[in-house]
């Protein structure tokens, strides 16, 4: 099979590298295996791709080794700077094909695919920015010594993502590591491979010298666990599900205890008080749960609302849910896509039927939209109890649950009544609520009077089983950097 296929979109026909990115070239894996990836809105094969196993795990690692104790390490700060940005200016150069091949691969609006490629863009900048900015410190503890740290990059991460935000989760990962000097074995979910080999190209043009990036199509079982498990990788950095990174921690402790961030699931509590600006609470709590299709880590998927006003609220709600425009990914105004795959739709029509025999009540929804596609409707459940399972497991579609609450102490337990400490949100017009309910929640990221606004200035990650570390900002690079302490004993002659 040729390692770049054309293929055509109702937007652009582009060239899709379909090979194994590994030292600056496409390469065919060493089996020879490929697999198909699949259009979610018509369920049908758009290309297949190769696919990684072990055996080219190993080669990546070899080649970002070399790059690291090579070209790269000889790449001035500045100059990592300059080739981010670079990327960062190719990236808007093609937002059209990107975003194109993020809404036929993952099935997203191309209106909110075109938000993630300029997102995705400023991030990358944005570490350009930090990447002659990375310093230490002189310390002084006595007349007869210079001491001083300096932030050195961990080696070769790996990196393995997931399919809801393709290129976004690429380009939150390779940010940090770049910048901080790191080298790259990165792993794409096998749903959605196409945009990062694409913006492999462009790792290619704008000038990363070999090796430095290698993008692997493959699947978790055989290239993710060969990376978690590698013993020449120094860090692993994974976003995904509770229970794979649980694994990975392990997998990593039991090989050469490489170090491990995680951005794992979550199950988001976003509260409603009665003094909130309900229409406007309204519209966030719409774009907490059903953006995305609900395939985000920190969708607000429990809603909690003060009894004084949870009837009105359950309304408004629900003419507002039904407003969304759910189809073609291809059309500008759609808002919600397919689902990612049958297997998602499996899971989440699963979790819907679930919570129907619970007893809990559909308030709009609770069915698939059309006949071909991996489409559902966007789906309220209300007079649930903390018991079900669609209150307590992370469904990752568009589904949520809407509770009542007393009061705001209520509110904060019932919250806070979760394994999961990912996102939370309260919308009120009283600062000193919003503060004490703030402070209260065990949560990364606490939304006041708004939902799902993430910027790649702000650090984001989870408490509790959420996850470990933080992406974004410049928190991130702390967890790309070993710190070493340097102390010269000063001679008196
Ligand atoms: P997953 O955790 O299985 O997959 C995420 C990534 O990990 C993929 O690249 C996958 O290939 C890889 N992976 C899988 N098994 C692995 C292993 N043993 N070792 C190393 N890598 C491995 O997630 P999924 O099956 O695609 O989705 C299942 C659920 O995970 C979803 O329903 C959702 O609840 C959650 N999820 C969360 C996020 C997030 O952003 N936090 C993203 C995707 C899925």
């Amino acid at each position: 099979m040729s390692l770049f296929q054309t293929i055509k979109t109702p937007v652009v026909t582009y060239q899709q590298p379909v090979g194994l990115f590994i030292n600056g070239e496409f390469i065919k894996g060493v089996d020879g295996k490929t697999f198909e990836t699949i259009n979610p809105h018509n369920e049908k094969p758009i290309v297949a791709v190769h696919e990684a196993t072990e055996k080219d795990v190993d080669i990546a690692v070899k080649a970002a080794r070399k790059a690291l104790e090579g070209d790269w390490k000889q790449t001035t700060p500045s100059e990592r700077g300059r080739l981010l940005t670079r990327l960062a200016d190719l990236l808007e150069r093609d937002i059209e094909t990107v975003a194109a091949i993020e809404s036929l691969d993952n099935g997203k609006g191309v209106t909110m695919a075109k938000g993630d490629v300029t997102a995705s863009a400023g991030c990358i900048r944005y570490y350009g920015g930090w990447a002659d900015k990375i310093v230490g410190q002189t310390i002084d503890t006595d007349p007869n010594s210079l001491t001083y740290t300096r932030h050195e990059p961990i080696g070769v991460c790996g990196q393995i993502i997931p399919w809801n935000f393709p290129l976004m989760m690429f380009a939150w990962k390779i940010g940090p590591a770049l910048a901080t000097g790191n080298t790259i074995v990165l792993k794409t979910a096998e749903q959605t491979p196409l945009s990062a080999l694409y913006v492999a190209s462009l790792i290619k043009e704008a000038g990363f010298p070999p090796g430095v990036v290698n993008v692997l199509s493959g699947f978790g079982k055989t290239a993710g666990a060969a990376i978690a498990a590698h013993m020449d990788i120094d860090k692993v950095a994974f976003t995904g599900s509770t229970p794979i990174g649980r694994q990975i921690m392990q997998v990593a402790a039991k090989s050469n205890l490489k170090k491990v961030t995680l951005e794992l699931g979550g199950k988001s509590p976003n509260i409603v008080l009665p003094d909130a600006n309900l229409e406007e609470a309204v519209g966030w709590v719409n774009l907490g749960i059903f953006f995305n299709h609900g395939q985000c880590c920190c969708a607000g998927s429990r809603i909690l609302v003060h009894e004084a006003i949870y009837d009105e609220f359950i309304e408004l709600f629900k003419k507002r849910a039904e407003q969304n425009k759910v189809g073609d990914p291809f059309r500008t105004d759609t808002f919600q896509g397919p689902q990612v795959s049958q297997l998602q739709y499996d899971r989440i029509m699963g979790y819907i039927e679930e919570g129907k025999r619970a007893g809990a009540k559909v308030v709009t929804g609770g069915d698939r939209q059309g006949s071909e596609g991996y489409y559902i409707k966007p789906t309220i459940f209300a007079d649930v109890n903390d018991d079900m399972s669609i209150v307590k497991e992370e469904i990752f579609g568009p589904v949520c649950t809407v509770q009542k609450v007393r009061d705001e102490e209520e509110a904060i337990r019932v919250a806070n009544n979760t394994n999961y400490g990912l996102a939370a949100a309260v919308h009120t017009t009283n600062i000193n609520a919003a503060i004490r309910v703030s402070n209260a929640i065990k949560a990364g990221t606490v939304w006041v009077n708004n939902y799902n606004t993430l910027h790649y200035q702000m650090p984001f990650g989870g408490f509790k089983e959420s996850g470990v570390g933080r992406e974004l900002g410049s928190y991130a690079l702390e967890n790309y950097t070993e710190v070493k302490t340097v102390r010269v004993h000063i001679s008196k002659s």
